[in-house]
């Protein structure tokens, strides 16, 4: 009988500490090369990452295509979590200048590649200087969003762009 009490006793301790404490943390990042996603996942100190290609990854396969020393940064806050998987903690700090939606980065540099100018997009979207990074993507936001010219709806036709139009 004691030794059920003393039992139930640390499974409420263990419990109470697994729902006050994290056992764990998780922080989303990305390539700011090729677009290639990662997920930093540590469980109770075990590090268990995962990578998600993206279609910016095809398109830099596919384009440039050379091995490179991924540049990761933050897409996320990190995030610690409890045994139930609540949120015991969000840690932010600084971000650096991420190029922008991978999806809707592809099909810009898809759809410039017949003209040649998918490389020079693609050098500033991921300039070394975060000034001509972040230029390069406000560009890109800022392509026509309200699909106002009809010259660029047909030049966007065939171009399998990734959000359904507002005409
Ligand atoms: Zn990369």
């Amino acid at each position: 009988m004691r030794k059920a009490i003393l039992a139930l006793i640390l499974i409420l301790i263990l419990v109470g500490l697994g729902t006050v404490l994290p056992v764990g943390t998780r922080t989303h990042q990305g390539c700011i090369d090729c677009g290639l996603r990662r997920k930093d996942l540590t469980l109770l100190g075990v590090a268990m990452p995962t990578e998600t290609r993206t279609p910016r990854s095809d398109w830099y396969d596919r384009r440039i295509g050379a091995p490179h020393q991924h540049r990761w940064t933050k897409l996320s806050c990190t995030r610690s979590f409890n045994l139930w998987g609540g949120t015991t903690l969000w840690a932010c700090g600084p971000w650096d200048v991420y190029p922008g939606d991978d999806t809707a980065l592809a099909a810009i540099l898809n759809r410039l590649e017949p003209l040649d100018l998918d490389l020079p997009f693609h050098d500033e979207l991921t300039h070394a200087d975060a000034e001509r990074r972040r230029a390069a993507s406000t560009a890109a936001r800022k392509f026509d969003p309200a699909w106002k010219n009809p010259e660029v709806w047909r030049w966007w036709e065939d171009g399998g762009w990734p959000w359904p139009r507002r005409r």
